[in-house]
């Protein structure tokens, strides 16, 4: 069924009979050609691409609770490519240039908004490392702006510029960062891949691979074995788990991030405004809430909450960049797991089992990769080579020294 505003008044007269529901609910086939794992944005855009690029429709989705009960709708929405290291540049704008037709691609619409992200810079060495991110960015193709405090101001007069005690420089803008509706990605994928004979599967959770000679056969869930050709893992905080079962230890490790959203305001942000001083971000959703978040908790946890201490951290930095923010009321906050890599960027590669492909390694930041992930992940499953923009993203890299340290902070994941 194809959604339209001919359709939404087509059914509005006819008493909404006609819809039906998004996605099946089909029994799990005994081998597929392709099982990805991680009914979550990555997974879900994975199975996707690979139906609709790569003309590979005997594919499952397996996901141990609901599709998008994950990270996928629980982060804070926030899309941009303003990356400065080769590695990751081109793949993040790769990943911009599928948000950008992506509602039309996949017929849902998934709120996605350009309204720009705003980095802002407090000392001169911030304002010239952000000079020459936005060049590399310039010659990447992909739009950036620096501003200084003046420019600053027009687009957010309401910023503590004067009395802060670190004050406002100028800023790094993208204009065609933005947000998009988190959990309206991961429906408008499964749709999409369900469409094209995907079959998605809920409450099925892998609990075990079958490895045979060194070759992945299939995996044992909650709803019995399913074999598969290629079996390709992207459950994002849960990498660390899920690779055990297969006996691999992985570069990465677990951590909570937190997200908050106020009371509905009336419109105030003009679009992402982000704190260089400290680890605050900031946007505001259509309803009108502060959405907004920080640093992970710093501890490694599988837990899907946070604890106090960082949300004090959080509250502190937004006081300081916004003091009217301690007038909102806080609404709701949630937690989600962190796949937080050593160098802050992801891996998309095969494993040394054959047949046993990975997806994860996405820190703060998976949201905005999701097409591209998915893509690239498409490609691997689909043809065994990397997509041109994921080259960068291998297992070996740590062992060569390769790192992808986009922030220059070191091999510790509270670092990225
Ligand atoms: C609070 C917060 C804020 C964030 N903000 C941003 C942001 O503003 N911008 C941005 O780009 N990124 C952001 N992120 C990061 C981003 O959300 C993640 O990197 C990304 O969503 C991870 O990929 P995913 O969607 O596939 O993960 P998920 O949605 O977590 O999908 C993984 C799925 O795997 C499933 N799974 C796990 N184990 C198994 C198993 N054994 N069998 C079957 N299924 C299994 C899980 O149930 C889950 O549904 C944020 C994250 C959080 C938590």
């Amino acid at each position: 069924m194809r959604y339209s505003g001919f359709r939404v008044l087509k059914e509005a007269l006819t008493g909404h009979k006609g819809w039906k529901p998004a996605w099946r609910d089909p029994a799990p086939k005994p081998h597929y050609d392709i099982v990805v794992i991680g009914g979550g944005g990555h997974g879900l855009a994975t199975a996707y691409y690979l139906a609709k690029v790569f003309g590979k429709a005997n594919v499952a989705v397996l996901e141990k609770g609901w599709i998008g009960g994950g990270n996928v709708g629980r982060n804070t929405t926030i899309v941009r490519s303003n990356y400065l290291l080769d590695g990751n540049e081109p793949f993040y704008e790769f990943s911009m240039k599928l948000w950008e037709g992506l509602e039309q691609d996949f017929n849902f619409n998934a709120m996605i908004s350009q309204r720009g992200v705003l980095n802002l810079c407090h000392t001169d060495a911030q304002r010239d490392a952000f000079r020459r991110r936005g060049n590399a960015m310039r010659l990447n193709g992909v739009d950036a702006e620096l501003l200084d405090t003046e420019g600053v101001r027009r687009i957010a007069p309401f910023l503590n510029f004067e009395s802060a005690r670190f004050p406002i420089k100028g800023g790094l803008l993208q204009p065609r960062g933005g947000t998009v509706r988190h959990d309206a990605v991961a429906w408008g994928y499964a749709r999409g891949a369900d469409e094209r004979g995907v079959d998605i599967l809920q409450n099925c959770e892998v609990t075990g691979f079958r490895i045979e000679n060194g070759v992945c056969k299939g995996v044992e869930t909650t709803r019995g074995f399913i074999g598969a050709g290629t079996v390709g893992v992207a459950v994002a905080g849960s990498s660390g788990r899920v690779m055990a079962k297969a006996g691999m230890r992985l570069p990465i490790e677990s951590h909570v991030l937190q997200a908050f959203v106020s009371e509905g305001l009336k419109p105030l942000l003009p679009g992402v405004i982000t704190y260089g001083a400290g680890h605050f971000y900031v946007s505001q959703s259509d309803k009108g809430g502060l959405v907004f978040g920080g640093d992970i908790d710093g501890y490694n946890s599988y837990a899907q909450r946070g604890n106090l201490p960082v949300v004090e951290d959080v509250c502190e930095g937004g006081m300081s960049l916004m003091p009217m923010i301690g007038r909102a009321k806080l609404l709701r906050m949630w937690g989600g797991i962190m796949d937080m890599s050593m160098d802050g960027s992801p891996i998309i590669d095969r494993t040394d089992v054959e047949g046993l492909y990975f997806n994860g390694g996405w820190c703060y930041g998976g949201f905005k990769a999701t097409p591209a992930s998915g893509w690239a992940f498409a490609h691997l499953l689909a043809t065994g080579t990397p997509h041109e923009t994921a080259t960068a993203y291998r297992f070996d890299r740590f062992r060569k020294g390769l790192m992808i340290d986009e922030k220059g902070m070191g091999a510790q994941p509270n670092l990225h």
